[in-house]
């Protein structure tokens, strides 16, 4: 039986480190960490991740708020709302829930967040300082990831990664952290002929595809680490990964659920990268 990664276990744990760290950044700065992000629209899914975050940042004690725009929001007014936040001196980090309502161009509002408050790492500057080994702000999710390697005790250094999507939120970023640590990476995708052999080579599978029970027992080496980042509903509306538990948990050597995996872990790494961001602004300040 695989080991199963309880992700939802270590993101308690991450919370209340950041708690404790953010608890001693007050007595040292005067005031909390603070968080502010922008939610523009009525997507039911971004106001119930909105409320997670909200909810994680009042219990690691962070300063924080939710802008909220309208569905009618023009552009402008977006980037308007986020270079006011960039201005202010008790915000350390800036979030945009995406997706943004249709009309509203995502790109320049991303890159008009000050590199220095993303902490969604999704700035241009951060994706640049991530591929170049410098320090930054690095995307949640694929962090999350990588902290679930560590406490899982996965030795990455040149094992075979497989990384199933190269989106610039997941895939990308997993792929330049696994280099990182040493392993040897590759990037699948849509086009990606051959997958499910090519994913039987994996040390360590991610699972970024966004398509549910993608990943059959079939695909993966046995004993191979599987991380599942898919967020899916399967035919009973049930929430799913995109890798098949069921059939895939017997071959794994370890293996997260869905849910209780990554989801958690992306939540707690904002609030990490939070303090992170808060530390690095004050310091600059001193
Ligand atoms: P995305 O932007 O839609 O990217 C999906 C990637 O998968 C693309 O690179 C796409 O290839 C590839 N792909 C799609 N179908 C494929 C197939 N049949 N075979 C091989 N590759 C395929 O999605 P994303 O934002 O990266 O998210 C991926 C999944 O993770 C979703 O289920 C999402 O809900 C979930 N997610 C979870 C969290 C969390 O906190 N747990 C956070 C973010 C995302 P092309 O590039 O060729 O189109």
């Amino acid at each position: 039986m695989a080991q199963r990664i309880d992700g939802k276990k270590v993101a308690a744990t991450v919370r209340r480190e950041v708690a404790q760290e953010a608890a001693r950044f007050r007595e040292r700065f005067g005031r909390a960490p603070g968080l502010s992000v922008v939610l523009a629209g009525d997507d039911p899914a971004s106001a119930v991740y909105v409320r997670n975050k909200e909810a994680a940042a009042k219990e690691c004690g962070f300063e924080g708020e939710v802008l909220r725009l309208p569905n009618e929001v023009s552009t402008s007014e977006v980037l308007d709302t986020v270079l006011a936040l960039n201005e202010r001196r008790a915000v350390d980090g800036i979030l945009v829930q995406l997706p943004l309502p249709r009309g509203v161009d995502e790109a320049p509002i991303l890159e008009a967040i000050d590199p220095r408050k993303d902490v969604d790492g999704f700035h241009v500057e951060n994706v640049g300082a991530l591929w170049s080994g410098l320090p930054g702000l690095v995307p949640c999710t694929p962090s999350g990831c990588m902290r679930l390697l560590r406490e899982a005790r996965v030795d990455l250094a040149g094992k075979r990664a497989v990384v199933l999507g190269r989106s610039n939120i997941v895939g990308k970023p997993m792929a330049a952290l696994l280099l990182r640590e040493h392993a040897t990476v590759t990037v699948a995708h849509s086009r990606t002929q051959g997958l499910p052999e090519l994913c039987r080579e994996a040390d360590v599978l991610v699972a970024a595809v966004g398509r549910a029970k993608l990943v059959k027992a079939s695909w993966v080496k046995p004993g191979a680490v599987v991380i599942d980042v898919g967020m899916n509903r399967d035919e009973q509306g049930k929430l799913c990964g995109d890798v098949d538990y069921a059939e895939v948990e017997p071959v794994a050597g370890a293996i997260t659920p869905v849910p209780g995996g990554v989801g958690p872990m992306t939540i707690a790494m904002l609030m990490q990268n939070t303090l992170t961001a808060a530390l690095a602004i004050e310091q600059a300040r001193r």
